[in-house]
């Protein structure tokens, strides 16, 4: 490994400074390594110390101090507003659960704390004047892309169900490859991800969504997603049978993961959206299709999303998208503007979004015209946007109270009004001024 030095940000090397001056050993370890060796900017900085969490609250006494987990060693000293987290060097018990260790001993040596890291990038600890601590030679690793466990990957799945997606995801996200030895053991205890809480397993499957390589992991690790998500299984290897699909669907699907902004509610939706392909399959002499999968495909979604225990409001947006993948548009501004209406400005975007991976992911006969016209599309969304084009109740020039004050009566009618303003707005028949709808709404409402 050639020299390098890190420069942890001002607070981080206050609270090595304010360790090691009181006698202790500290250093930054983890993830901040693994990604300011890359060069890339850490997003926390975690700190390790063979101070007892005890000796860090007393060694920083006087700075608020969060107990955050106090049993696991783990304690949060805030310095100049930035949340530092301080973890004792230790090694894991027993794991019974295959989840987490029954409990925790804490020990003075700094490479039994980087043994129980997950992988070798992950384990590697450094100090400004120490430099570089890496028993598990993850600089190495690092050079070369790889993802390897620390010690026998087997052992360390056993331990760890949630370890295989971590290893998945650091792929993913990183483009990383995975050691053989290791990828062997994620296929052969897989199902030790049936310990694992739904939660954990969506946040992780999310990061692996928006990673770099998400097509390349899922196709090198379909059975591990289907251990996961069986819902999605029927598509793998399934035949289209149709001039527009040069791949099968599972292939096709991942992508066109890939083909969207790495944004979870894209990714999630382009992961679910041909899911009910497989079941709606039919042949005639134009070959395979598929009529009424969108809809078959929000149910399955709805399935799997509730699997994950997804939060409502990525479970909500998903299910419109992929209900609504599937919808011939014919393009036109009008349209686009009804489209707003109906579901939102962020909605209509991913949508269009959504439907350019879609096409993006299909054979190549038609894919450069078909790509060509969504990105007209989100040209003319744009355009609206950028114009302040009217297409919501909240963005007409009158409100619910100019109506109520021209002596519409409160209920219904007030709604109904304010729609067909929206809609004569909308078509271009009335300006969106205060002046010109107050004079429709006096002319269309005479007592
Ligand atoms: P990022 O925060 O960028 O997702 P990270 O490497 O910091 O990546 P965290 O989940 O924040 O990941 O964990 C911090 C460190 O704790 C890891 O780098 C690794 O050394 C260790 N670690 C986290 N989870 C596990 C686990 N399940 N098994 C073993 N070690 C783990
Ligand atoms: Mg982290």
């Amino acid at each position: 490994m050639t020299q390098f030095s890190i420069t942890p940000p001002a607070p981080v090397q206050t609270a090595l400074d304010m360790l090691c001056a009181a006698g202790f050993e500290a250093y930054i370890v983890g993830g901040c390594v693994r990604d300011a060796l890359r060069d890339t900017a850490p997003h926390d900085w975690d700190c390790t110390t063979n101070a007892k969490p005890q000796e860090i609250c007393e060694c920083f006494r006087g700075f608020h101090v969060i107990e955050t987990g106090l049993q696991h060693g783990t304690v949060t000293v805030v310095i100049e507003h930035n949340p530092i987290e301080i973890t004792t060097f230790r090694i894991d018990g027993v794991y019974a659960d295959h989840r987490r260790p029954d409990s925790v001993t804490f020990t003075d040596s700094l490479t039994d704390d980087l043994a129980r890291r997950d992988f070798t990038v992950n384990a590697m600890a450094y100090h400004p004047a120490r430099g570089l601590i890496d028993p598990f030679h993850g600089a190495d690793d690092l050079q070369c892309s790889l993802i390897r466990c620390v010690g026998d990957p087997k052992d360390r799945f056993d331990e760890d169900g949630l370890r295989i997606l971590r290893a998945m995801r650091f792929a993913s996200v990183l483009d990383f490859a995975v050691d053989p030895q290791t990828a062997d053991a994620i296929r052969a205890q897989k199902h030790l991800l049936h310990h694992i809480s739904a939660e954990r397993i969506d946040t992780e499957l999310t990061k692996l969504l928006c990673g770099t390589a998400a097509e390349r992991v899922l196709t090198d690790f379909a059975d591990v997603l289907f251990t996961v998500l069986p819902e999605l299984e029927p598509m793998h290897g399934f035949d289209q049978r149709n001039p527009h699909h040069d791949y099968d669907v599972y292939t096709h699907t991942l992508k066109a993961v890939a083909a969207c902004p790495p944004e979870p509610v894209l990714r999630w939706a382009a992961l679910l959206h041909d899911t009910g392909k497989p079941h709606t399959f039919t042949e005639d002499e134009r070959g395979g299709h598929f009529y009424g999968h969108a809809a078959v495909s929000a149910e399955i979604a709805k399935r799997a999303l509730k699997a994950m225990k997804c939060d409502r409001k990525r479970y909500d947006r998903v299910l419109l998208l992929v209900e609504k993948h599937d919808m011939v548009m014919n393009g036109t501004e009008k349209q686009l503007k009804r489209l707003v209406r109906q579901i939102g400005e962020e909605a209509a975007e991913q949508l269009l979004l959504l439907h350019k991976a879609d096409v993006t992911a299909q054979a190549a006969c038609h894919r450069a015209e078909r790509i060509e016209e969504s990105d007209r599309l989100l040209g003319v969304l744009a355009a609206l946007r950028e114009a302040d084009a009217c297409m919501s109740l909240k963005q007409l020039a009158v409100s619910g109270g100019d109506l109520l004050a021209l002596g519409i009566p409160q209920g219904k009618a007030v709604g109904q009004m304010l729609n067909r303003l929206l809609e004569a707005v909308m078509d271009g028949s009335l300006p969106n001024e205060r002046d010109a709808l107050l004079a429709y709404i006096q002319r269309e409402h005479e007592p």
